[in-house]
């Protein structure tokens, strides 16, 4: 980590202590990757992080142990984890004798759980540790953006938008849904993206009505809806976007149906605030949308927090009692779905910041003539 990554860290580990404090937690046993890199960062794909009061350990095996020295942030230790489960983890929970080690419930699998109550279990009695369930611990942090994050999602946002309209200047029809596809992952790599947030979704004419369209073998067609889903990682971060386009003249439905998820999308741009839950900023879009007759078709969530996961805290959907917070990054993705015809989604992403909802994404949208 630079210097500013590393007081980061810092601040992270700091946060999530006074978390298992609250819990009545000795310790947390980190498990989930985007966790891991998070607290620590360390972006291999294995090692488990111990958060305890007085030490941080990631502890991970031989492969890693090189880039977890020269990733890690101020703080950590790399434990260097040799043999079976019940090799090192006696050493990993030196000290915390009778302590309670909270574990991530939504990561660690059965199989795994099994493991570390055998592994503390042949450990000599004084030793054991007592295992409890816990769960979006580091998720609820992960939540609230820091700078840095905030900086590496708009620049995921930017090469987004460059890719989209890129892409966008050139489609044709008889281009495949996959070709739609590549061409912008290809203009993505090719321009700074580590990969992309998602498979890119390409939805043309009926096969739009569903929301996660996979891009097929399929030309796009003149005068149907196509919708575009697509996302880019920089540093470890998404971007996440919507457009819906049409190439040559829509039909009148078309006109219709977009004219209401554009309006139902800029107004709760406009109107989100810090201090609403998820379902008060779905209901904004959502009345829109019923107002017009299409309420029955909208039928998912308004939007997402978005980071080193395109979808993580706050869920923003018709259920959802989290709170938005200044420094959370959300998506803000309306849709109507047709069967038979098609479907028009329209998604920005931005940050809460000041109390409202500054908007990252500037990709061009559609705009009907006289509207
Ligand atoms: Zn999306
Ligand atoms: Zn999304």
């Amino acid at each position: 980590m630079s210097d500013a990554g590393a007081a980061q860290n810092v601040n992270r580990i700091a946060a999530l202590r006074e978390k298992l404090a609250a819990e009545g937690l000795d310790a947390l046993l980190v498990t989930e990757p985007h966790n891991r890199r998070y607290l620590t960062g360390f972006t291999g794909s294995a090692g488990t992080v111990l958060v305890a009061a007085d030490r941080v350990a990631l502890a991970t095996d031989f492969r890693y142990w090189e880039q977890a020295e020269s990733q890690k942030g101020h703080g950590v230790d790399v434990f260097k984890q040799e043999g079976k489960l019940s090799a090192w983890l006696p050493g990993l929970m030196a000290g915390l004798g009778g302590k309670k080690i909270g574990y991530e419930a939504g990561d660690v699998s059965v199989a795994l759980h099994k493991q570390l109550r055998e592994a503390i279990a042949g450990m000599p009695t004084g030793d054991r540790v007592s295992l409890v369930q816990s769960e979006g611990l580091v998720e609820e942090l992960r939540a609230v953006k820091d700078e840095a994050e905030k900086d590496a999602l708009e620049r995921a946002v930017q090469l987004g938008d460059k890719a989209f309209e890129d892409v966008a200047a050139r489609i044709e029809p008889g281009w495949t849904e996959k070709k739609v596809a590549w061409e912008i992952e290809r203009y993505a790599r090719e321009h700074g993206a580590e990969g992309l947030s998602f498979p890119t979704i390409v939805g043309g004419g009926p096969w739009g009505a569903m929301p996660h369209a996979y891009p097929r073998d399929e030309p796009v067609r003149e005068g149907e809806p196509i919708v575009i889903d697509m996302g880019v990682v920089i540093d470890g971060y998404c971007s996440d976007m919507t457009r819906t386009v049409v190439l040559g003249r829509p039909d009148a439905q078309f006109d219709t149906v977009y004219e209401i998820v554009l309006t139902a999308q800029e107004t709760a741009e406009a109107t989100i605030e810090a201090g609403m839950t998820g379902e008060q900023a779905h209901m904004i879009a959502q009345a829109i949308i019923a107002e017009a007759g299409h309420g029955e078709r909208f039928g998912h969530g308004l939007g997402h927090g978005v980071g080193l996961e395109v979808h993580e805290h706050p869920r923003v959907g018709s259920t959802s009692p989290d709170l938005l917070e200044e420094g959370m990054v959300i998506t803000v993705e309306p849709g109507i779905y047709i069967p038979g015809w098609g479907g028009v989604r329209i998604e920005d992403q931005g940050v809460i910041e000041n109390g409202k909802l500054r908007v990252f994404t500037r990709a061009p949208k559609l705009r009907m003539t006289g509207a």
